[in-house]
C-alpha cells in the first residue's frame, strides 16, 4: 500500500464501550454494528476510509466523531521502531512506540498524558500530570499498531502485535478502572491474550492487589530502581506512601494468585543504584519474588541530574545477581535517538510547533 500525504491518524469511535456502539449506528441495518466492531476491533485499519463495506456517508459520519490525529511520527532502528504522537481534540499528547523484532512486535503504550509521581530520572514526571486517558483512548493506541502491521508493516517483524506493555507516559494503576476497561476490550474484544500484556507500576500497593483480583493473567512488571527505603524514597517520591516491605509483599500476593512470573525494572543509574550492596539487597527481593530482573540503562533527559552507569558497571551488577541466582537480563534501548526510549516520551510534545510528515514508506 502507497499513503503519501499527512496521515489522518484513527478517527473512530472507541470512545465508545464496544456494547454501545449502537449508539452510533442509529437509523443503520443491524448488521452495520457487527461490520463497525470488526473494524474498530478484529481487523482494524488506519482510516475510516479502510472501512470498505461500510458506505461512505457513515464512514464520514464516524471519522468527524472523535479525530484522534498523528501529529508526529518518526522510524528508527531500520524501521523497526515506530514512535508516534497522537494529539486528542483536547490538546493532550498520546504517545506510543512500536518495536518490531523478528518474532515479536512489541507496543508500548500510554495510560496518562504525564504522570504525577515524579521519580527523579524519568521525563514524563518532570512534566507533571496532564489527565488521564480514557480507556478507548488506551485501546485506540493497540489498534493504530494493528493497523499498522497489518496494514504498512515493519521490515523483518510479524504483521500482527503479539505484545503490549503499559510502559509508555503515566502511571496505570494511578487510572485503575480506565486501565482495568482497556484490558477488558483488548483481551475480551480484540481478542490479545492477557499473557501477553504487561502492566508496568512504580508500586501503587492498593492497585496490585485490585489486579490480582482480575480475571485476566496480566503480566506484571514493578519499577523498583532501589532495594532499600532510604534510597528508594529519594528516586521515587511514592516510595514514602508504600514502602518497600508492603510493595513485596503486594508484588508477591500477585505471583501467587497468578503464577505469572513478576519482573523487577531497574534504572542503572551511575553512583545511585549500580553499587555491591543494591544488588545484594536487589538480588534478596528477586529471589523472595521469583521475580526476572530487567536492567535499563538510564536514558538521558533535559532535567535529570543523573546519569547512566557505565557499561562496566552494568555488567559488574548484572553478574552480581547472577552469581547470587537472579535472572537478569539487559533492555536495549530502543529509539533513543527519536525521543522514544523508556523515559523520554513527553519530550517533543510540549512543542505543538515541531510537525514531521506522516508519510509511509512501503515496505
Ligand atoms: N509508571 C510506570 C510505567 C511507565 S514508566 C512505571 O514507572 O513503571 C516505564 C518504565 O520506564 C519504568 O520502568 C520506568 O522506571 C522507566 N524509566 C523512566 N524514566 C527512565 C529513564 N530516564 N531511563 C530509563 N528508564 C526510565
Ligand atoms: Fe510516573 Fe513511571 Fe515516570 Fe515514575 S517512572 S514518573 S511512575 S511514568
Amino acid at each position: 500500500m502507497d499513503r503519501t500525504g499527512p496521515l489522518v491518524g484513527l478517527t473512530v469511535p472507541y470512545l465508545h464501550k464496544p456494547e454501545d456502539l449502537a449508539d452510533l449506528l442509529d437509523g443503520e441495518p443491524s448488521y452495520r454494528l457487527d461490520q463497525l466492531r470488526r473494524w474498530l476491533y478484529e481487523t482494524p485499519v488506519l482510516s475510516t476510509e479502510d472501512m470498505t463495506n461500510l458506505p461512505t456517508a457513515l464512514r464520514a459520519q464516524l471519522s468527524d466523531l472523535w479525530p484522534f490525529d498523528v501529529e508526529i511520527e518518526r522510524s528508527a532502528d531500520g524501521g523497526t521502531t515506530r514512535k508516534w504522537l497522537f494529539r486528542a481534540p483536547d490538546g493532550a499528547a498520546i504517545e506510543s512506540v512500536l518495536m518490531g523484532y523478528p518474532r515479536r512486535a512489541t507496543l508500548c503504550i500510554s495510560s496518562q498524558a504525564g504522570c504525577a509521581l515524579g521519580c527523579t530520572f524519568c521525563a514524563t514526571g518532570q512534566f507533571g500530570f496532564e489527565r488521564h486517558l480514557d480507556a478507548g483512548e488506551i485501546v485506540a493506541q493497540v489498534a493504530y499498531a494493528r493497523a499498522f502491521l497489518r496494514q504498512i508493516g515493519m521490515p523483518g517483524t510479524p504483521d500482527h502485535l503479539t505484545n503490549v506493555v503499559f510502559m509508555g507516559m503515566g502511571e496505570p494503576l494511578a487510572n485503575y478502572d480506565r486501565v482495568r476497561e482497556a484490558i477488558r476490550r483488548i483481551v475480551e474484544v480484540m481478542g490479545m491474550s492477557a499473557r501477553s500484556i504487561t502492566v508496568s507500576t512504580v508500586g501503587l500497593v492498593p492497585g496490585i492487589r485490585r489486579l490480582a483480583e482480575e480475571p485476566w493473567p496480566v503480566s506484571l512488571a514493578v519499577s523498583l530502581h532501589a532495594a532499600d527505603d532510604e534510597l528508594r524514597n529519594s528516586l521515587v517520591p511514592i516510595n514514602r506512601r508504600y514502602p518497600l516491605e508492603e510493595l513485596e509483599a503486594a508484588a508477591s500476593g500477585y505471583f501467587e494468585k497468578k503464577r505469572r512470573r513478576i519482573s523487577i525494572e531497574w534504572t542503572m543509574m551511575d553512583s545511585v543504584n549500580d553499587s555491591e550492596d543494591q544488588a545484594v539487597k536487589l538480588a534478596g527481593i528477586a529471589r523472595r519474588l521469583r521475580a526476572h530482573v530487567n536492567l535499563i540503562a538510564l536514558n538521558p533527559t533535559p532535567m535529570t541530574s543523573e546519569k547512566a552507569s557505565s557499561e562496566a558497571a552494568i555488567s559488574a551488577f548484572s553478574r552480581e545477581l547472577a552469581r547470587r541466582g537472579v535472572n537478569v537480563t539487559l533492555r536495549d534501548t530502543r529509539g533513543r535517538n527519536i525521543d522514544a526510549a523508556c523515559g523520554q516520551l513527553r519530550l517533543l510534545a510540549g512543542k505543538p510547533g515541531l510537525r514531521v510528515s506522516a508519510k509511509h514508506e512501503r515496505v
